[in-house]
């Protein structure tokens, strides 16, 4: 019997939590969610990949390669999100966390966002997040999920929420910006959300044909 042990390469606490709330229905099913920490696993991985699907899969097989060594029996699975803004060509993208550099806070990436948009009226301010997980299952076969919320880059920053460029991401059926959803509602409709029940539903059916 394959063990039902998921460790989830990120060291984002953030994300790690909104991963937690998602993942709560494969917990409640016996399986043990582990972040890198928790597994006691830890690395820099170079993220040099072009794409999301690219990067997701870089960091899930370092993890992996890391897991193996340590004898750990486990699914391996990471992201890679960002946010694409149109009106940009689709910048900061696969760049969303080292925009502007690493260390510079969201309140300057947000407001430097907001004024390159400042001439852009309506369909123009159209943006998205996208999320790619990828999987390493146990025999080494590489799964990816892939999902996207459409949105606008709004007129300013609203909402106490989320992280990262959520206060500058608005959603016309909302009103509001994802940093204005609760927790609950944010996982609902979500890039993160949506591509890691995606990727649930594909464990859950690997796992019955006892390769996962
Ligand atoms: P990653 O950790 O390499 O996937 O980088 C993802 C980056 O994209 C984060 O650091 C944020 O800047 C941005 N991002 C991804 N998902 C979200 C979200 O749900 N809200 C706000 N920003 C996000």
């Amino acid at each position: 019997m394959l063990e039902k042990r998921i460790v989830f390469a990120t060291g984002n606490k953030d994300k790690m939590k909104e991963i937690r709330q998602i993942l709560v229905e494969l917990e409640q099913m016996g399986w043990e969610l582990l972040s890198m920490k928790e597994a006691g696993l830890f690395a820099e991985i170079e993220e040099n990949g072009r794409t999301f699907e690219e990067n997701a899969i870089i960091k899930a097989k370092a993890v992996a390669e890391l897991a193996a060594k340590s004898g750990m029996e486990a699914v391996v699975l990471a992201d890679d999100s960002g946010l694409e803004v149109d009106y940009m060509d689709r910048q900061p993208g696969v760049l969303s966390a080292r925009f502007l550099g690493e260390s510079t806070s969201y309140s300057v990436k947000n407001k430097y966002i907001l004024d390159r948009l400042a001439e852009a009226e309506g369909a123009e301010r159209s943006a998205r997040f996208v999320c790619v997980i990828a999987a390493v299952l146990p025999d080494g076969e590489v799964v990816t999920e892939k999902a996207c919320v459409e949105g606008q880059i709004a007129y300013q920053e609203e909402g106490e929420g989320g992280f990262g460029y959520d206060p500058i991401f608005y959603l016309p059926e909302y009103k509001t910006t994802t940093a204005g959803l609760s927790p609950k509602e944010k996982n609902k409709i979500s890039h993160r959300g949506k591509a890691l029940r995606q990727m649930r539903e594909k464990l859950k059916q690997r796992y019955e044909e006892g390769r996962a």
